[in-house]
């Protein structure tokens, strides 16, 4: 192995508060790499790709937690739901419905986030917060008995500037106050708060982060 994993996983460790878990982000990275996180004490894993998650999941340990952190095709959640610990990334009612869908087939409630799109970045994937408060406006969620939703998750922007960043993380964090007042009050799951990659995870912790998901400053860079 050409990669500290070990080491590196304890120094990302080391910088997290008690109470902020860490999904170790293994994408692309292969099972000798998982199992020496998973020997030093790691269980939650993040994974992008619903084949590639599949093949991991029927060679490692059965109590490892996986959480699917990529853009979810709704024809694709069939495959995940009889096993997936936390679905990330859900950015539409549609999807949300799919997940409750396959999680009743299977007999399960799935834990979910709702993703918000406030980078700056193009991209077609998470809800802007507008769509997001709509989302829960609308009611028809509450129908919705094998989904949990556990809180919020997001990217910031890939920049230098450290204060947008920052900036990003407060709306983000705000928006979950806000909506956890308005709709969860009463609901201790809804707790999450999914922010912080490798490049910002101390800013994110910073600005309120309960789980970051960190991959390169673990395992090194992916390679695709
Ligand atoms: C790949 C990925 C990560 C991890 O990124 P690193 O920069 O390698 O830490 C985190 N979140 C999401 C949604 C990702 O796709």
């Amino acid at each position: 192995m050409d990669y500290d994993v070990k080491g590196n996983l304890k120094k990302v460790l080391a910088n997290l508060p008690q109470g902020v878990r860490l999904v170790a982000i293994s994408k692309y990275h292969p099972n000798e790499y998982i199992m020496a996180a998973y020997e030093e004490g790691q269980r939650i894993f993040g994974e992008s790709h619903e084949q590639e998650l599949r093949q991991k999941v029927e060679s490692l340990p059965k109590d490892i937690r996986w959480h699917f952190i990529g853009h979810l095709q709704t024809n694709k959640v069939k495959y995940i739901a009889p096993y997936i610990s936390m679905i990330e990334a859900v950015d539409s009612f549609k999807l949300l419905k799919e997940v409750d869908r396959q999680a009743s087939k299977n007999g399960r409630i799935i834990d979910v986030l709702l993703e918000l799109h406030i980078a700056e970045e193009e991209t077609k994937y998470g809800l802007t917060p507008d769509s997001c408060r709509q989302l829960l406006a609308d009611g028809e969620w509450r129908d919705l008995k094998h989904v949990r939703i556990c809180g919020l998750m997001m990217m910031a922007s890939y920049v230098e500037d450290v204060q947008q960043i920052r900036s990003e993380f407060q709306i983000a964090k705000n928006l979950f106050d806000e909506l956890k007042a308005q709709y969860f009050a009463d609901d201790p799951s809804f707790c999450e708060r999914s922010w912080g990659m490798s490049h910002d995870y101390p800013i994110a912790v910073d600005e309120g982060s309960t789980m970051v998901r960190v991959g390169t400053a673990i395992f090194g860079p992916r390679v695709y």
